[in-house]
């Protein structure tokens, strides 16, 4: 079967933010759960397979960068001779939630020899990613900015070292799966009879059995509390783009690596500004006067106000480029611009000198009709 491309495989534009690739995997893994999947086993197996290889590598900048550029010949050394399996997967935690739903589901992984199958004991598992949104104004854009986050985290008991039993008490080998964490199951489908291996439920695959737990953390090896983290966010930051904290997330249960903290960047608009990547956008209304004889006048900027010279004669509609008002490029120092768009406030009245004057002025090129009342008033008073 020819490999399908990696964003068709996951339903996601080329263009997708990491949130987008993430969700649509979610939704992707849960349809193909063996639980509910309509397919049978073998083609819901090749699915998530496909799923989960197209995510591999497009939830890793790096590999999705090399995809992008060289297509399969980019990623295809990732996965070793044999291609995708599933010792090349990193993202279990993305599925723990639904592997923890369904002891099938672990079954299933142990099938095809994933994390959870295979001889020697069950790995640790990686700790869960932790997202979090900062919201911060749209100068954070030009200048940068530091702000500081609270996650949640669990890091492992300082007083049992992570191992859950009392400090001082010994941990006894499992009596099911005599230390291996594993246990092996004969299933019969029907069809055949299933050889699984699946994680000792009595030890959770750790191999060894508490006999006295640690009081600080019930026994789990996990305490959690509240970290404040900062950010650093870089100048040039879009709004809605997610910064990655490696190894800030949660703890691994028994001792696997921290999953990675996720920050979301929101950035608050300011009123009368569009931000289109460097540049920005932006209106004036100038009066009539300032229009036909010049002058200044103050425009919105970023960061607050700024002088803007009319010169004699400006046209309705007229562009003006405030040079280096913008935004710069993430990693690049110098700034787009502001581009304002001037409109010219004609009155909508005038007072007869003022008319008298505007004639006189102008012309009478294409005088316009007086209008009824107008001329009826002149008429009266011998204008
Ligand atoms: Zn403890
Ligand atoms: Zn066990």
């Amino acid at each position: 079967m020819p490999k399908r491309d990696y964003y068709e495989v996951l339903g996601v534009p080329k263009g997708a933010s990491p949130d987008e690739v993430k969700s649509a995997y979610r939704r992707l893994a849960r349809q193909y759960h063996p639980d509910v999947a309509k397919e049978n086993p073998k083609v819901a197996e090749e699915k998530f397979k496909e799923i989960s290889e197209a995510y591999e590598v497009l939830a890793d900048p790096q590999k999705r960068q090399r995809y992008d550029a060289m297509g399969f010949s980019g990623v295809e050394t990732e996965f070793g001779p044999g291609g995708f399996g599933w010792q090349n997967f990193t993202h279990m935690g993305d599925l723990e939630d639904l592997l923890g739903s369904s002891p099938l589901f672990r079954q299933f992984f142990g099938g095809f020899g994933g994390p959870f199958g295979g001889i020697g004991r069950t790995p640790a598992r990686r700790g869960h990613d932790v997202e979090v949104t900062v919201r911060l104004p749209l100068s954070a854009a030009i200048r940068g900015a530091r702000p500081t986050v609270e996650v949640p985290r669990s890091t492992p008991c300082a007083d049992c070292r992570g191992t859950g039993a009392r400090d001082g008490t010994a941990l006894e080998t499992c009596p099911d799966c005599h230390g291996e964490g594993q246990v092996r199951r004969v299933q019969s489908t029907g069809f055949a009879q299933l050889l699984t291996i699946g994680e000792c439920p009595r030890c959770r695959g750790t191999g060894r059995r508490i006999l006295e737990k640690c009081a600080t953390c019930g026994g789990n090896g996990l305490r959690t509390s509240v970290e404040r983290i900062e950010i650093t966010v870089p100048p040039g930051i879009e709004d809605g783009a997610v910064l990655r904290v490696p190894a800030h997330g949660m703890a691994g249960p028994r001792g696997g690596r921290p999953g990675d903290l996720f920050v979301q960047v929101e950035l608050e608009p300011v009123a009368h500004l569009r931000r289109e990547g460097r540049e920005v956008f932006a209106e004036t209304t100038i009066p009539l006067g300032v229009a036909l004889l010049g002058g200044e006048v103050t425009v919105p900027t970023v960061e607050g106000q700024a002088k803007l010279s009319i010169p004699v004669g400006t046209q309705p509609e007229t562009p003006f480029r405030l040079r280096g008002e913008g935004f710069p490029r993430i990693g690049g120092s110098s700034r787009g611009d502001l581009i304002v768009t001037v409109h010219v406030e004609i009155p909508r009245s005038l007072s007869g000198r003022e008319k008298d004057l505007v004639r006189e002025v102008f012309g009478t090129v294409g005088r316009p009709a007086a209008t009824k009342r107008e001329t009826l008033w002149r008429r009266r008073n011998g204008g």
